[in-house]
């Protein structure tokens, strides 16, 4: 176990990267015993841990090398010179970062961490759909399966969606959009096509971001007056419309840091706003978030215990010719994505 002083001088590093506006002193200090812990096994196990931004602050700050969205992420583990990756984030995220790493060992400290969008569909349901709108290529958001990602012909995020759609569209009709009927709607209506024939969307939705109503956009655009309202593609069309900004997770934290507002609501999940805070001290935020519990699975205490012994379910595994088709169509993505299109 560190000594006293170690812990200390952990604690101090810990305030001083943001979790001295977020936690009580003594929280700090507890959870400096274990990023010290994480931080010396991390370099003797040759790991890195990614973080995603709806992830604890205490990970966030304590032991993350990557801390981003799905998309920064995936490219951050595909570069990433490790043995092995850690990762805290939920079921889809860590196969996403199999798939692109098969050499890689790839560890979920919360097995259990899965998501609402990522269950709402199954291969034989994307298959049925293909079957009833034939030719139409299949364009998948990475909250999936890597089954259903291996049945996909393009990956999106929600930072590069639209942009990818636009480049489809160009060459296709009719393109089929999963799982998120949230965000179908909302790129629809972004890129100016008829959700239903042009846009096919699935059924799915994100249970932390469909339930934020307009009615409360409302409420909190008279209570703070001149205050910036941001969310996410996954919340619902009547919410992103009383939005000043709609984007991914990203985009979010560059709006706060290029504008100058009273004060910022993030709407979506609370890890962001607790980002947000720690890496932008001088500004106001309102809460106006949902906490995901999938998200929220992940503590240190998983993080040490998984890179100490994996358990049954820790290690992250995908067969290999499912991992080479879901691979391709993540490939897709960073082409289009990063293409000048
Ligand atoms: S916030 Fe929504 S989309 Fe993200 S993991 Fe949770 S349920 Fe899934």
């Amino acid at each position: 176990m560190p000594g006293r002083h170690a812990v200390e001088a952990e604690a101090r590093r810990l305030e001083k990267a943001g979790l001295k506006l977020l936690c009580a002193a003594q929280d700090i200090r507890a959870a400096a015993a274990l990023t010290l812990e994480i931080n010396r096994l991390k370099k003797l196990r040759n790991a890195v841990l990614a973080v995603h931004v709806y992830q604890r602050p205490e990970l966030l700050a304590g032991v993350a090398d990557f801390t981003g969205d799905s998309y920064q992420l995936a490219k951050d583990c595909q570069s990433a010179k490790a043995d092995t990756i850690v990762f805290c984030g939920v079921r889809f995220m860590a196969e996403t970062a199999k798939i692109l790493n098969p050499e890689k060992r790839v560890l979920l400290p919360a097995p259990d961490a899965g998501c609402s969008l990522s269950d709402s569909i199954t291969v034989a349901q994307v298959r049925a759909l293909k079957k009833k709108h034939p030719g139409a290529p299949v364009v998948t958001y990475i909250n999936t399966t890597a089954e259903v990602k291996a049945e996909s012909d393009c990956i999106v995020t929600s930072a590069n969606a639209a942009k990818i759609l636009r480049v489809l569209f160009k060459k296709h009709k009719k393109i089929i959009f999963l799982p998120d009927r949230l965000m179908a709607a909302n790129l629809a209506a972004e890129l100016g096509v008829k959700l239903g024939k042009d846009l096919i969307p699935w059924n799915g939705a994100c249970e932390v971001h469909e339930r934020f109503s307009p009615a409360v956009a409302a409420h909190y655009r008279k209570a703070y007056p001149g205050a910036k309202i941001l969310t996410h593609p996954e919340a619902r069309p009547e919410f992103v419309a009383q939005a000043d900004y709609s984007g991914g997770t990203s985009a979010m934290l560059d709006y706060v840091r290029t504008h100058k507002a009273p004060a910022y609501l993030l709407v979506t999940e609370c890890g962001l706003g607790e980002l947000a805070r720690m890496r932008f001290p001088g500004k106001n935020f309102v809460p106006l978030c949902r906490i995901c519990s999938h998200m929220k699975l992940t503590a240190l205490e998983n993080v040490l215990q998984a890179l100490k012994k994996p358990q049954a379910g820790q290690t992250v595994e995908v067969d290999a010719k499912t991992a080479v088709k879901a691979a391709a169509a993540v490939r897709k993505m960073f082409e289009i994505a990063e293409s000048g299109e």
